[in-house]
């Protein structure tokens, strides 16, 4: 019976909340699988700073303890971090994003999922006309530690001319530069995915401008003659950020660098117009990591409304991702949306449609998946 060791990362706002329904389903997925999910509870972000404030230990929104968990895990499943009590604007100190930071950085997490797929139930939520969104079910592929966010950033000291109307100025630079290694592993990740969907990935670079986007072109190039049954295109940045909204059904997997990445990754999550919707996971070499895209909520806070669904798909990735387990991702998903079909809803998702009995909390929505999947 395989047993994997989950590190779960509860948080602060309504991360505790929502992870207790992970692991609700966690359990309810071991029991159907025949899988043993451990899962142990660590701190991070503002919960961090509190324990170990009030321990006398050094201040740390991602203490030892968490990183050595989280290093040797199976995986690591976050819920959310932040909050206005942590909000300390005295140059200094701790905020509860170092910890996210930290463990992102420390888990040399070099790549980016972000699934963007339609739920019919929810087709009205978008600001795009329904007839567009027709089959959304998008995999965005982002590399994570290269390009203009990791490179040098700088100031030139005042030089004549620089300034407005000739007089003298700054100038200030941001390098982008990649390497072979960083762009292959991040585009073959793509293609192997590719694999298991719908097989098409669209790379996704501005070669026409930039020479980090023509080496970028080249080895996607070289790589995609290793997957001859991938169907492989380039995109221009500019005309992919058109094209994710005149037509996003004809994306299956779009893979590009950083910036770009992150830019489009955000375009793309609003198709499906709810940010309590939508999970992601960030892969290395070592242990994944994985997490609702939405924050914290203090304003719902504590009330047992929040949506618990980015985090359960964040499982439903974990379980394709780290654990190869498929089947059970695809009865997740579909486990959802059937739940969605039959009319329940959390707050944020409800419309002036929806009977208020057909409103739920976030342990009912929690149960409600876990009887939608056990009975698959
Ligand atoms: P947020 O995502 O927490 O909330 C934005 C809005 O969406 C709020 O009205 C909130 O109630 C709602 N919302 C978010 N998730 C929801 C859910 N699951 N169910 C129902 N409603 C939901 O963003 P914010 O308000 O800008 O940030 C709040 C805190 O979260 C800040 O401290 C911020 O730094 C932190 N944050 C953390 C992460 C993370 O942990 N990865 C990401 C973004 C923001």
């Amino acid at each position: 019976m395989p047993t994997y060791r989950i590190v779960t990362l509860p948080g602060d706002g309504i991360g505790p909340e929502i992870m207790d329904e992970a692991k609700k389903l966690l359990a309810a997925i071991g029991s159907k699988t025949g899988t043993t999910f451990a899962c142990e509870d660590q701190l991070i972000g503002g919960a961090a700073i509190d324990a170990t404030r009030a321990a006398g230990e050094p201040v740390s929104a991602l203490p030892p303890a968490t990183l050595e968990a989280a290093q040797s895990a199976d995986a690591v499943l976050l819920a959310s971090v932040g909050g206005p009590k942590w909000d300390d604007p005295t140059p200094g100190a701790v905020r509860p994003e170092a910890g996210l930071l930290g463990i992102r950085k420390s888990l040399q997490l070099y790549l980016n999922l972000r699934p963007v797929r339609l739920w019919n139930a929810l087709i009205g939520a978008s600001t795009l006309k329904p007839e567009v969104l027709e089959g959304v079910d998008v995999l965005i592929v982002r590399e994570l530690t290269g390009g203009l966010y990791f490179g040098v950033h700088e100031r030139k000291a005042d030089v004549a001319g620089a300034g407005v109307g000739g007089a003298a100025g700054q100038t200030a630079v941001d390098s982008m530069e990649y390497a072979e290694y960083e762009i292959d592993r991040v585009v073959r990740w793509a293609f192997e995915a590719a694999g298991r969907r719908r097989g098409r990935v669209c790379s996704v670079d501005k070669a026409n401008v930039l020479e980090t986007s023509r080496l970028w072109r080249e080895v996607a190039a070289r790589v995609a003659a290793d997957f001859p049954e991938v169907e492989a295109s380039n995109m221009y940045v500019d005309n992919a950020a058109m094209q994710l909204v005149y037509n996003p059904a004809q994306f299956d997997v779009l893979v590009t660098e950083n910036t770009f990445g992150d830019i489009l990754s955000d375009e793309a999550s609003m198709l499906t117009g709810s940010l309590g919707m939508l999970a992601s996971a960030s892969l290395g070499d070592g242990t994944a990591l994985y997490e609702p895209s939405h924050g914290s909520a203090p304003d719902i806070a504590g009330k047992g409304i929040a949506n618990p669904i980015a985090q359960l798909l964040s499982v439903e990735l974990m379980l394709r991702y780290s654990f190869q387990m498929d089947e059970a991702a695809d009865q997740l998903a579909a486990a959802i949306g059937s739940v969605l079909d039959a009319g329940w809803r959390t707050a944020d998702i409800a419309d002036d449609s929806t009977p208020a009995d057909h409103i739920l909390g976030t342990s009912a929505m929690g149960d409600k998946v876990v009887e939608a999947y056990l009975a698959q």
